[in-house]
């Protein structure tokens, strides 16, 4: 995998009028970059934003997608309206959804396997708590999570990107360090390479507290394919910074 893919994650951040400030910023600087890159933005904002990155590189995510194909579920958004927006990427089972919403690993399975049926490719998150971590689980948590969409989709599985982000980097301004990236990250590509022939088509991600400052050391690991960026992907200059060091 040597194109790096790096994702900003606006999580429940923006407005029309801030959303265009910040593409606006964005898209002056992009002459430099040479990675793959996507935003995955708030479901009103899909519309939006598809028009605003007509002709840029940057390619449009959504942050979660309905199990569940169509009828009577409300509030959910389905895989087959994102790709009516022109979405390419969905984040699944990121650690906010599976904290606050109880998404276990066999939901966060059939949501990559919803995405994965309308041709966008699911970006399936994956890491441990502090308290995990401590307890020396690092291995076995993003183990059985990543196993779970493994065992639902099969064949399929070299089409997705897998995202490391520990839980306890995440939003906190502590960020693994590029030796623990890279030592999770190892055992990642192991686990896809035990699942496919394709693994080498499977971007692994880092994500939790990536910003300006420390992108290009973790970028420079070799099984760290990219980033989900969170709150530095909201400001047009650092998100440009890890653009440009990928
Ligand atoms: P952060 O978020 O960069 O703000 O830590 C990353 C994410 O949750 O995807």
């Amino acid at each position: 995998m040597s194109t790096k893919l790096i994702v900003g994650n606006w999580k429940l951040n923006g407005g029309l009028s801030a959303n265009q400030a910040l593409l606006d910023g964005l898209r002056d600087g992009l002459g430099a970059v040479r990675c793959r890159a996507a935003v995955c933005v708030p479901h009103p904002y899909l519309a939006q934003v598809q028009l605003l990155l007509a002709g840029s590189p940057i390619v449009l995510g959504a942050q979660d997608v309905s199990a569940h194909t169509a009828g009577a579920y409300t509030g959910e958004v389905s895989a087959s309206m994102l790709r009516d927006f022109g979405v390419r990427y969905c984040i699944v089972g990121h650690s906010e959804r599976r904290q606050y919403h109880g998404e276990s690993d066999e939901l966060v399975a059939l949501k990559a396997k919803q995405a994965l049926a309308h041709g966008i490719t699911p970006i399936v998150c994956v890491g441990e708590s502090l308290a995990q971590r401590e307890a020396g689980q690092t291995e076995a948590v993003v183990k059985r999570q990543l196993a779970a969409v493994i065992h639902e989709n099969g064949h399929c599985i070299s089409e997705i990107v897998v995202a490391y982000e520990p839980i306890w980097a995440v939003g906190t301004g502590i960020t693994a360090s590029p030796e623990q990236a890279q030592q999770v990250h190892a055992v990642l590509r192991a686990q896809i390479k035990a699942a496919t022939a394709h693994a080498e088509r499977v971007a692994i991600l880092y994500g939790g507290s990536m910003n300006a400052a420390n992108a290009s050391d973790l970028l420079a690991q070799p099984d760290v394919d990219g980033g989900l960026i969170g709150g530095a992907a909201l400001k047009a200059a650092d998100f440009l910074t890890i653009l440009r060091a990928a």
